[in-house]
């Protein structure tokens, strides 16, 4: 998931999901194809896109986490900020791909990205802590913080705030995103819980998901109609670069703090749990529910503007319209440049999902 010059800064990932009890029962044939040992997916009879990876409908939960977020995992421990996203229609496997579901039936095989990642984070840390300790060099400190929000109808609501009354959550919420002279962006009014464990992180995310707000649509009862962006803040104070200090003793290094030099790195990364991308007719939503349909698509169009300018190399340097949303405006120092962004797009592999399946495919697609 590197960066380098002549790659795009956004990596994509296609996943297909396997077919459901209901599906099956009811009929549906599949009308994905992957290519044997090729990244490269063909719908119905000759629809061909090829992207960073396909992982086909047999693949387990652990192998997209390998090869999706492992990496970016590592560099937010070299200061690299990160974001994952999850797109495609309702009941494509967005939130069972990031793991935001807390389905409590669920076995260890099955859980999704979040909570690996919230794992491999903390065992990052200790183990950090155990080389310092075992090559007698002064130990890193760490400082993790996590924020949940959720956007809903470009409004900004704070996921742990555990008012149950939505309203009175509404009219208190009054959160702001800005930009830092080193365009950084940051947040005013989101409550940020400082946690120590990886249990702790997994408590303040179930908390989370459990006040996040749904709306039925005809298409699913449970139907989530809004953008979840979980975000881990990562401080480390460390000694710099210690291979430089490889002529010292550690004795010399662990005793004598004027010879060492430390360095503070911070990195943020964003679980990306996207509102569904269907289109309204299907879902035929009326009223205020088509209302919240038309500033999801507000959303979503923005970050495929955004992810395609950043993966055309004569639009990157010029005009990424980060600003045209707050969905992109709050991921904005966390996409593209010396950030990594994987996205990855889910689909069903049923044909009654053809064409909403075509519409996350060259959606996708846009932003290689
Ligand atoms: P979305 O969040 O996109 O609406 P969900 O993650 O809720 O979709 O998935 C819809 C249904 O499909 C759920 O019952 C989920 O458990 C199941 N599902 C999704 N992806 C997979 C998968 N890779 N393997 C097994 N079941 C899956
Ligand atoms: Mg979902």
């Amino acid at each position: 998931m590197s960066s380098g010059a002549d790659e795009s800064s956004v990596r994509v990932a296609l996943r297909i999901r396997p077919q459901l009890a209901k599906e099956k029962i009811e009929g549906c044939h599949i009308c994905t194809y992957v290519m044997p040992g090729e990244p490269q997916v063909i719908l119905g009879k000759d629809k061909a896109f090829t992207f960073d990876h396909v992982f086909d409908m047999n693949t387990q939960q652990g192998t997209i986490y390998t090869h999706c977020t492992e990496k970016l995992i590592e560099g937010c421990f070299e200061g690299y900020n990160a974001t994952i996203f999850a797109y495609g229609q309702t009941g494509s496997g967005k939130t069972y791909t990031m793991g935001t579901g807390f389905d409590v039936n669920i076995g260890d095989d099955e859980h999704g990205i979040i909570p690996r990642a919230v794992h491999h984070l903390f065992r990052g840390i200790e183990e950090r802590r155990q080389a310092a300790t075992e090559q007698s060099r002064p130990v890193p400190e760490f400082k993790i913080n996590t924020q949940f929000l959720e956007l809903y109808n470009e409004e900004v609501l704070d996921l742990f705030d555990t008012t149950r009354d939505l309203e009175a959550r509404r009219q208190r919420s009054n959160i702001k995103i800005h930009e830092d002279a080193n365009g950084g962006i940051y947040t005013v009014g989101v409550t940020t819980r400082t946690v120590t464990s990886a249990a702790e992180m997994m408590q303040c995310l179930k908390l989370g998901a459990l006040s996040r707000t749904t709306a039925s649509t005809q298409m699913n009862v449970q139907s989530s109609r809004s953008h979840a962006i979980f975000t881990i803040h990562l401080c480390q104070v460390r000694v710099c670069s210690p291979d430089n200090n490889d002529n010292l003793t550690d004795n010399r290094l662990a005793n004598d703090s004027e010879i060492n030099e430390f360095e503070t790195l911070t990195a943020k990364f964003h679980f990306v749990d996207l509102a569904g991308s269907e289109r309204l007719k299907r879902t035929g939503a009326t009223g205020d529910r088509a209302k919240e349909g038309i500033s999801i698509n507000c959303g979503l169009l923005a970050l495929g503007n955004v992810i395609s300018a950043l993966g055309d190399r004569s639009k990157r340097s010029s005009h990424v319209p980060y600003r045209d949303s707050k969905l992109t405006r709050l991921l904005q120092d966390s996409l593209g440049g010396n950030s990594q962004t994987v996205m990855i797009a889910c689909i069903s592999p049923s044909d009654r999902d053809f064409m909403e399946t075509l519409n996350t495919l060259k959606y996708a697609n846009r932003a290689r």
